[in-house]
């Protein structure tokens, strides 16, 4: 077959060029290398470069640019992403009116161009550039007009901001339907936000307290066109289609910024979207407004100034240990102190912190991350979660040695901590004296403040807790616009504070169950979780309906680890009668 690459070769003979010699001997170079003839031509030195692109021009009938003599638009940059220009070898050099002038060094390659005509929805014209030249052109653009990544926070957020204007004015729909996707998931305070294809439909639902809700989405023809907007906000290769990808972006709606993680999964009915909304250092407050009670908020903003120990947080996955970890972290974040941290991933941004990402890839692990860590002289260490024998050990021995070390740890409560450091090699006598204490946590719905109603709760529910209608001022949300007639809006977490009291430390030692150290604990004054729960529920800001819900989960988890043939846990003397139905939050 006759090649594009056969036709300037001929041209250049034709027209006296290159020799008959001299194209064999590029022949031949080429067979030997991944170059083209015409290429080995120039790399030969035999024929030069421009002159070879000038001959490809004609032969391809289409102009040829030298992009040197034109004041080309280093904004166009916006119009396609870095990596897309690269693999189609590509740059859009002008815009005028509808039509776009793309520069490529191979004009005649009929898919990218169709591809290049769908991205940037305007009608394209090919010219061709000169292959140097134009890898020259496209590196400068790029790095001239480097993404927010370099630029400063407020540079970057202004931009963003402008962009963002300029495409929710835009006329394309696809454009429009992302910005409104993303729009809305902010509007409802949407943890992700999922786009997910059948053979159908297109799925949009968000995941708002912990919930997924389904919205109606858009037609599944506007698909692909979603998946390749999505991309070229986060920057990824758009010819990919077969591989799961992840990338980042920020988007900004009523003047506030927010950072997003993108992934993508090739399903067998096409690529399947889940955005991360993270949440930003500004909406991280105090403890008080977390929902600490009073007491424990003092006691918290009292233990987190302790020069060195270990503070751990526990619970399961979206119980908000990170967010409580967080809070002590800004907290705690004044120029006077070292704060480094080692997360999987960095969820917030904090300024000043140092804050470094687990990347098993790289063999950095958090055991290894912690160690090198260490050698930067920190004053407070954040270890995003301690799983396993080795970060143990060494986060245990930093709090020992002049660090306070803050992590959390996969336990159901507070009491379970002990028995779990133990089990991954922490000897006792460490854990009392390091462990300065342990906060349990669960988040329950929050009542819609706007349509919070007065309501007397069922009585089987009220007896369960040993509740007459009077003790608290009971209300339910009724649903209204704000809540998304939901009736709840946002969440409120039930705190228990576990401290190392002389009984506490005594069972420590004595390797005691969890079971034990929890009744010590008590005896020492702690109050458990659902007991802060039923207080928040007495005061109006969640329901008993929601308090049983977290606390016949738990009870369950409780059961299902108690050894066979043992009785479960006493919860506490209000605990369940007969467990509530089992309904786990999706
Ligand atoms: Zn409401």
């Amino acid at each position: 077959m006759v090649g594009h690459d056969d036709f300037v070769l001929a041209a250049l003979i034709e027209e006296g060029i290159a020799s008959k010699e001299a194209i064999d001997q590029a022949r031949k170079h080429a067979a030997q290398s991944d170059r083209s003839p015409s290429e080995a031509l120039s790399d030969l030195k035999l024929v030069d470069a421009r002159t070879i692109a000038l001959v490809r021009a004609q032969v391809a009938e289409y102009p040829f640019v030298d992009p040197a003599q034109f004041d080309v638009n280093f904004n166009n940059t916006k119009l396609l992403p870095r990596a897309t220009a690269e693999s189609l070898h590509a740059f859009p050099l002008f815009v005028v009116g509808d039509i776009a002038t793309i520069g490529m060094s191979n004009p005649l390659d009929l898919k990218a161009v169709d591809l290049l005509r769908s991205l940037l929805k305007i009608d394209v014209e090919p010219v061709l550039v000169e292959n140097g030249p134009l890898q020259t052109l496209t590196g400068r653009a790029y790095a001239l007009t480097a993404g927010p990544r370099q630029d400063n926070a407020q540079r970057a957020a202004e931009q963003a901001a402008a962009s963002d204007e300029a495409l929710t004015t835009g006329k394309e729909p696809v454009v429009a339907a992302v910005n409104q996707i993303m729009a809305q998931g902010i509007d409802l305070g949407a943890s992700d936000i999922h786009i997910g294809p059948d053979e159908r439909d297109l799925h949009l639902r968000y995941r708002v307290d912990g919930s997924l809700q389904v919205f109606k989405g858009p037609a599944i023809d506007m698909h692909s066109g979603l998946v390749q907007r999505l991309k070229v906000m986060a920057d990824l290769d758009l010819t990919q289609t077969r591989r799961p990808q992840v990338g980042k972006f920020r988007f900004v709606h009523n003047g506030r910024t927010v950072d997003d993680r993108l992934s993508l999964i090739p399903t067998d009915c096409g690529e399947n979207v889940v955005i991360r909304l993270l949440a930003s250092a500004a909406g991280i407050r105090g403890f008080a407004e977390l929902g600490f009670p009073p007491e424990h908020t003092a006691y918290f903003e009292d233990v987190i100034e302790s020069p060195y120990g270990m503070i751990l947080v526990t619970g399961p996955t979206g119980s908000g240990k990170t967010t409580t970890l967080y809070t002590a972290l800004k907290r705690l974040n004044t120029p006077d102190r070292n704060i480094m941290t080692i997360e999987d991933p960095v969820e917030i941004r904090m300024p000043l912190m140092r804050q470094v990402q687990v990347n098993t890839e790289i063999g950095m692990t958090f055991a290894g991350a912690l160690r090198s860590i260490l050698r930067q002289d920190p004053d407070v260490v954040f270890v995003g979660e301690i799983r396993d024998e080795e970060t143990a050990r060494i986060s245990v021995q930093a709090a020992l040695t002049g660090h306070l070390v803050l992590s959390s740890l996969h336990t159901n409560d507070a009491a379970g901590a002990i028995p779990r450091l133990r089990d991954l090699g922490v000897p006792p006598f460490a854990t009392n004296a390091a462990l300065l204490c342990v906060l349990a946590q669960r988040l329950v719905k929050r009542v819609c403040p706007d349509c919070a109603q007065p309501h007397t709760p069922e009585k089987i529910l009220l007896d369960k807790f040993n509740l007459r209608p009077e003790d608290g001022r009971f209300v339910r949300g009724a649903g209204c616009a704000r809540c998304a007639n939901q009736g709840s809006r946002g969440r409120v977490g039930m705190y228990e504070v576990l401290r190392l009291t002389p009984g506490v430390r005594r069972l420590v030692e004595k390797l005691a169950p969890a079971v034990d150290i929890r009744r010590a604990a008590i005896e020492d004054g702690m109050k458990e979780m659902w007991n802060d729960g039923l207080q928040k529920a007495r005061l109006g800001l969640t329901t008993l309906e929601e308090v049983s819900r977290v606390v016949a989960i738990q009870a369950t988890e409780d059961a299902q680890q108690a050894a066979p043939g043992a009785p479960a846990a006493p919860a506490a003397p209000a605990a369940p009668a007969a467990p509530a139905p089992l309904k786990v939050a999706a």
